[in-house]
């Protein structure tokens, strides 16, 4: 462990105190206590409403909000009023499907997604296509479940409106080739929608280079508060879409009892927003900057090949991901249940994820029913794995399967 690591981990209770062995960062990553500080200090210090009282603690809590705005813009480079503060990735990906999907979409026309997706990238588009009699197809996988360009181009088509993908899946760690991908559907006039949950975490994102459509990440897994996420759209697309919540905070006037809506990010955020999470989302974003994307990747880079090379070490292990491309490894140790294997390595104080990963459709892919997950972020270190690794074959030997 470096100095710059262990510094990073004082910022972490859990890892300063070694507490457990943290290898679940898919689905969340932890927070440091800069995050807990900014939250802290809104609740106790200020704690009003945001863009609505015209007195001075209100006009800094908005000025505090719209920071976080012009921050996110900066992370992803596009315009503030292209981003929309949302509850997470799962909101801001059902919002593109309600609103845009149900409203553009009819029957016959072809949404591309994939198996490798998340529910909350694909079950919003599963909805629409039953409510539109639209088309969901599926881009199929290559050998290693991945999603390659040629076989994307085998399934768009002058019919293809939506491709909704992951960027990144949660389950095997794979990089989408998304911009090559946007840039062949817009070449059929289909809208791409990307889920960035995973991808934000460990990639610099540049929605302009990638020129996707929409894009959707939530806080926490890029160690933010739980309960807020983005959702980044083009803006002309944006400011033309139907807000899918109204009340209050979004309209420009009620005359008559009838509404006109504000525009881009405004009509999207009815109602008295996520304060706390927002202004604690540009203190994760100042983080994770400072941390370095650079510094992301090499540690990912020493991290996974460390995991790899330990975790073949030993036998009786099924490896769904070999080629992954980030440090998470999706496995099974043959002949124990991985909710069973889960818990024992929690007795040992290791955070491990088992199950479908909220991902059936990629399991019945791979043919099982669940497998375990371990996944790493930049804090993690090659002394927990070898940890991970005792504790791996303390589980075979409980089990009687090494
Ligand atoms: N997409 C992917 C790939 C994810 O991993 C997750 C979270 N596990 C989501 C979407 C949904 O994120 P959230 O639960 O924060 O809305």
């Amino acid at each position: 462990m470096n100095t710059k690591q262990k510094n990073i981990r004082n910022d972490f209770y859990l890892l300063k105190h070694n507490k457990v062995v943290y290898f679940d960062n898919a689905a969340s990553a932890l927070k440091p206590k800069q995050v807990a500080k900014t939250i802290n200090n809104y609740y106790t210090k200020l704690g009003t409403n945001s863009s609505r009282g015209v007195y001075k603690l209100a006009y800094e809590v908005t000025t505090l909000y719209e920071d976080s705005r012009e921050s996110v813009a900066k992370f992803l480079n596009c315009e503030s009023r292209e981003v929309v503060f949302t509850k997470g990735a799962t909101n801001s990906l059902n919002i593109v499907a309600t609103s845009y999907g149900l409203n553009n979409l009819k029957a016959g026309d072809e949404i591309i997604t994939s198996k490798l997706e998340h529910h909350s990238s694909i079950l919003p588009w599963v909805e629409v296509a039953k409510k539109t009699g639209a088309v969901l197809k599926y881009v199929p996988l290559d050998k290693h479940s991945r999603i390659t360009v040629e076989n994307f181009k085998s399934v768009c088509t002058n019919k293809t409106k939506i491709v909704a993908l992951t960027h990144m899946s949660n389950v095997m760690g794979y990089l989408t080739p998304v911009k090559e991908i946007c840039k062949i559907a817009h070449s059929f006039n289909a809208i791409t929608i990307i889920d960035g949950a995973q991808s934000v975490p460990h990639l610099k994102i540049d929605v302009k280079d990638l020129d996707c459509d929409f894009f959707a990440f939530s806080a926490h897994k890029i160690c933010g508060p739980m309960g807020v996420g983005v959702l980044y759209g083009k803006f002309d697309l944006l400011n033309n879409m139907i807000p899918v919540e109204v009340g209050g905070g979004m309209i420009e006037d009620v005359v008559n009892g009838e509404p006109t809506y504000k525009k881009a990010p405004f009509k999207f955020e009815a109602g008295t927003p996520i304060i706390a999470g927002v202004i604690g989302l540009k203190t994760a974003i100042d983080y994770i900057n400072n941390v370095g994307y650079d510094f992301i990747y090499k540690t990912s880079k020493e991290l996974k090949d460390y995991l790899f090379a330990r975790l073949k070490e030993l036998k009786n292990i099924t490896i769904y991901n070999d080629d992954t491309d980030i440090p998470l490894v999706a496995f099974n140790i043959d002949g124990i249940h991985s909710h069973d294997a889960a818990s024992v390595y929690d007795n040992y104080n290791i955070c491990v994820r088992a199950g479908h990963h909220c991902a059936k459709p990629l399991m019945d892919y791979l043919g099982q029913i669940a497998t375990l997950r371990v996944s790493l972020y930049y804090y993690n270190t090659k002394e927990e794995i070898d940890k991970f690794i005792a504790v791996t074959k303390a589980v075979q030997e409980f089990f009687n399967k090494n």
